[in-house]
């Protein structure tokens, strides 16, 4: 079976991992720190906050932005749940922005025309992993006093140019904060985990706290409330919380995964370029089948694919996407569909009044979407395999 995506583990990164379980280190350790070092290096970014799922990192992002109640955040209808749940979280509304029907990314002229004056916030998606016009973006929100979180999930290495040079997600500053996941699905993995990127000091201290329950240890930092007596006093014992955080923390086992799956970030975006080259040969003259669109500000060499979604006509060609994903599974061949427009979702529509109708473009692409199997691990007869059976079940039906 070839799944629509999957990890790539070596020996490598079963040692890095071992090793640290013998360690005297599994979370909050040495491992962690060194984690956030070296990602903040390859993106070009300050400040990186590990935690323990690019969910995490999306809520302390709208935390640390200081979204609350009375808060309009802005993202994309065609990505994962957590770009928008991460509003909903602290008590801000999700709403939603067309996208641009050739990236599929959030289109600046539609974040313009859909601006509300208590608009605080834009989570920008760079969605299948083609960086989205956050140049754009950020022109459109910073002068309205909102702020810009890059949701790069999808774009872990993707990079676009600015004043010549390639600059990756998280090493630009157009964007406020950048958030990245882990999954295995991802481009790389810890199993579970997430980062928060920015270049911002004071955002990065508060997202540290808010990870470990929003408590510091750090004496320049007490308040000394609480000191109403000599048992009062600090001491080496002492914490104190100054808000209510969480246990987002991520262990050293992740980490050291992590930073084994880092050296090898650059041979995996290579390898799922050539598959993407691969595929846009052969689909590119196929009646039924659009391979994805790049937007003019991005370079192909540039892009750090995470997915590979197609639109197919399937009223033309005369089958339904649930029968096509069948029998591309019979063929041993997993699809997936990447995504229902969020604002579909029941509890979007119960709870924010929601319906169909609202962002046709994305609608539109949600009927045709089809994600083909992506990932580092395939072999080139996989990749064969993938494009002999479209191919077949895409022509077969337009004679
Ligand atoms: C995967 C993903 C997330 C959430 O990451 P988790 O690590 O699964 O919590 C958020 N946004 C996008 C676009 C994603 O693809």
């Amino acid at each position: 079976m070839i799944p629509y995506g999957r990890q790539q583990i070596e020996q490598s990164d079963i040692d890095a991992v071992v090793a640290t379980l013998k360690s005297d280190w599994l979370t909050s350790g040495p491992r962690v720190e060194e984690f956030e070092k070296q990602f903040a290096e390859f993106v070009g970014a300050s400040h990186a906050v590990a935690v323990n799922s690019g969910t995490a990192a999306l809520h302390l992002a709208t935390m640390v932005a200081e979204l609350g109640p009375g808060d309009r955040l802005l993202t994309s209808p065609i990505t994962f749940l957590a770009s928008a749940n991460c509003a909903a979280y602290v008590g801000a509304t999700p709403d939603f922005v067309d996208i641009d029907r050739a990236s599929r990314n959030l289109c600046p002229r539609a974040l313009e025309a859909a601006w509300q004056p208590d608009t605080k916030a834009v989570v920008a998606v760079d969605f299948a992993g083609q960086p989205c016009d956050i140049q754009g973006i950020s022109e459109v929100a910073r002068p309205r006093g909102a702020i810009v979180i890059e949701d790069a999930c999808h774009g872990i290495g993707s990079a676009i140019r600015k004043d010549g040079k390639a600059v990756r997600s998280g090493g630009h500053d157009w964007a406020d904060i950048t958030t990245f996941s882990f999954h295995p699905v991802k481009t790389m993995t810890t199993g579970e985990g997430g980062m928060l990127v920015t270049n911002d000091e004071e955002l990065a201290k508060k997202a540290y706290i808010l990870r470990n329950h929003g408590m510091t240890r750090e004496a320049s930092e007490f308040t000394g409330l609480g000191s109403g007596g000599a048992q009062f006093q600090p001491g080496p014992w002492y914490y104190e919380m100054h808000e209510l955080g969480f246990n987002y923390r991520i262990t050293d086992l992740q980490c050291a995964l992590g930073i084994s799956q880092l050296s090898r970030l650059p041979q995996f975006i290579k390898r799922r370029q050539e598959i993407v080259a691969a595929y846009n040969e052969a689909f590119h003259n196929l009646e039924f089948l659009h391979p994805p669109a790049l937007s003019s500000h991005v370079e192909p060499e540039l892009i750090s694919w995470h997915l590979y979604s197609v639109e197919i006509d399937f009223e033309l060609l005369g089958i339904t996407r649930a029968e096509f994903m069948t029998e591309m599974r019979e063929n041993g061949i997993g699809t997936q569909v990447h995504y229902i427009p969020i604002y579909l979702q029941p509890y979007y529509r119960q709870n924010y009044g929601y319906s169909p109708g609202k962002c046709p473009e994305a609608e539109a692409y949600y009927g045709r979407a089809l994600s083909l199997p992506l990932y580092a691990a395939m072999t080139d007869s996989d990749v064969q395999t993938v494009i002999d059976t479209v191919r077949s079940m895409c022509q077969r039906r337009s004679s």
